[in-house]
């Protein structure tokens, strides 16, 4: 018996590694045009959470053409365990930062720090385990709804599978399917909306449990009141865990209530603050703020019109 558990427990690391090479395989996918050109350092470090998660910009700039700088001279802290909302205009960059942050290019000036390492010098695996990332669009792997959720954690129960559905609010959605949690998804599997599949993927974050989090326009497709109640509830796995987390988002009614809101324009730092802070500015964020709500009070009104209300 002692000589077979050897191995065994070997292959279930090695299946275990597969896993989640392929779930990183997933979310490169997701991080859309990648080129993988950045070299793991042969001293490579694993990254050291010794102060619990702060993320630094110091300096960089980046650009995917030489002739078009994307990120210029970019200097910003994410404080460790805090909620922090990067937005801005579309395609000034806020996509990029993730795609840095995650290693997927390597910044050409300056330098990014997660608690005071350069993540140049950490081993890739071990940065990317550290970072669970919600996409824009996550695409299913041709396997069962349970399967889908758990490449979050490949050890989780089936409870927690459940747990974690509950907290997404798509729970109440498989129960309902014919088939379950045993439901095939997938390209081969049921089509399932663009909401249903992001709340696949923030059920598969939840099991993840990473220590740091990333969405990006993660909650896009969802209608207000669903939107709402699932932000709720990742705002409170956030507080309780103490997780920093990093919103990329175009609507201001869903970041409002974080930490710290940075303002990106043209690759740098427009400014920065609460909401209130940024409403007393006056600024591009204030502006952006009051054309949001006025088409906001006017998609409610032409709502109530249409009802007949
Ligand atoms: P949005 O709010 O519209 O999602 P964003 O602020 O997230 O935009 P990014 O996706 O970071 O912006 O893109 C910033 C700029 O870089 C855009 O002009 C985009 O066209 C360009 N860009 C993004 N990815 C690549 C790539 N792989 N190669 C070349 N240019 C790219």
């Amino acid at each position: 018996v002692f000589q077979l558990s050897v191995p065994l427990n070997f292959l279930g690391s090695v299946y275990r590694e597969l896993r989640q090479s392929l779930l990183d395989m997933e979310t490169l996918f997701n991080l859309q045009r990648v080129n993988v050109a950045v070299k793991e350092k042969p001293d490579a470090q694993p990254l050291l959470l010794n102060r619990g998660g702060e993320i630094k910009f110091e300096n960089v700039s980046f650009a995917y053409n030489p002739d078009r700088p994307i990120i210029r001279k970019l200097s910003m802290t994410i404080p460790a365990g805090q909620k922090v909302a990067i937005v801005g205009p579309s395609g000034c960059g806020k996509s990029t930062i993730l795609r840095l942050l995650f290693r997927f290019y390597d910044v050409q000036d300056g330098r990014i720090t997660i608690d005071g390492q350069d993540i140049r010098d950490l081993s890739l695996q071990s940065l990317r385990k550290s970072i669970g990332v919600v996409p824009q669009d996550t695409p299913l792997f041709n396997d069962t709804i349970e399967h889908n959720i758990r490449y979050g954690d490949i050890t989780a129960s089936h409870e927690q599978v459940i747990a974690a559905a509950k907290r997404a609010q798509v729970h109440e959605i498989v129960e309902k399917l014919p088939e379950g949690y045993s439901t095939q998804v997938g390209e081969r599997g049921m089509m399932i909306s663009g909401g249903e599949k992001q709340r696949l993927a923030v059920s598969r974050l939840i099991l993840k449990d990473p220590p740091l989090l990333f969405f990006d326009e993660a909650t896009s497709a969802l209608d207000t009141h669903t939107e709402q109640t699932l932000l709720g509830n990742i705002n409170s796995i956030l507080k309780e865990k103490k997780r920093t987390s990093v919103f990329v988002a175009h609507r201001l009614r869903t970041i409002y209530d974080s930490d710290l809101i940075i303002v990106l324009k043209d690759g740098n730092v427009a400014e920065q603050g609460s909401h209130e802070q940024l409403l007393d500015r006056n600024g591009l964020y204030s502006e952006l703020w009051n054309a949001q709500e006025m088409l906001f009070t006017e998609e409610e009104v032409e709502g109530k019109v249409a009802k007949g209300g």
